[in-house]
């Protein structure tokens, strides 16, 4: 009888939290399918830590390790082969730049890129977007590597006010490099 009326109460949770996921899912404009995070202005006034006439820096509020930035073009494209060789160019200049503030703010001595195309590799934001990875010196672990990235797709996400206080250190630290390294089309 207890076992009866135990199956019946997980089953009746169960019910609840598909409705939910699905109440969830067919409702929330962030799962709607033309959503683009990337192009969401909460979303970036969020995170933004730096903006030129072509590219973006902001920092992710699912960070594999302190410093993990976001690098991406204005222009909504999804595939790096969509980007025009002036965005690219300038997407690398920025990358340059997040490196130098990156080390100023975190200290940090290495750092992996990572850019995905098609969902094929895990690309989850139909938006071009390099992910800046920093790691400090002698933080060589794959596998503490592997656990962090694990790890920051499990946890909560930073919360609005967590990443705007981190993307506000790493915009005081792009202002502070030297002006020449700054491309012209700086907002
Ligand atoms: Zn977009």
């Amino acid at each position: 009888m207890i076992k009866k009326i135990v199956l019946s109460v997980l089953l009746l949770i169960c019910l609840v939290i598909g409705l939910y996921v699905f109440a969830f899912k067919a409702f929330s404009p962030k799962l709607a399918l033309n959503y683009c995070a990337f192009c969401d202005p909460n979303v970036l006034n969020m995170q933004t830590f730096y903006e030129d006439e072509l590219a973006i820096a902001l920092c992710t509020h699912r960070p594999i390790l302190p410093g993990h930035s976001l690098v991406i073009p204005k222009r909504h494209v999804e595939r790096f082969e969509e980007l025009s060789d002036k965005e690219i160019l300038q997407i690398g200049k920025v990358i340059k730049l997040v490196n130098e503030a990156t080390i100023n703010v975190f200290g940090t001595a290495s750092y992996l890129l990572l850019q995905k195309n098609g969902k094929e590799v895990g690309q989850s934001v139909p938006h071009v977007h390099f992910h800046y990875v920093p790691r400090k010196m002698g933080d060589d672990s794959t596998a503490k590597f592997l656990i962090s990235m694990f790890l920051a797709n499990v946890k909560p996400p930073l919360s609005p006010t967590e990443s705007r206080k981190i993307a506000d250190i790493m915009k005081e630290a792009m202002e502070s490099l030297p002006p020449q390294n700054m491309p012209e089309s700086r907002l």
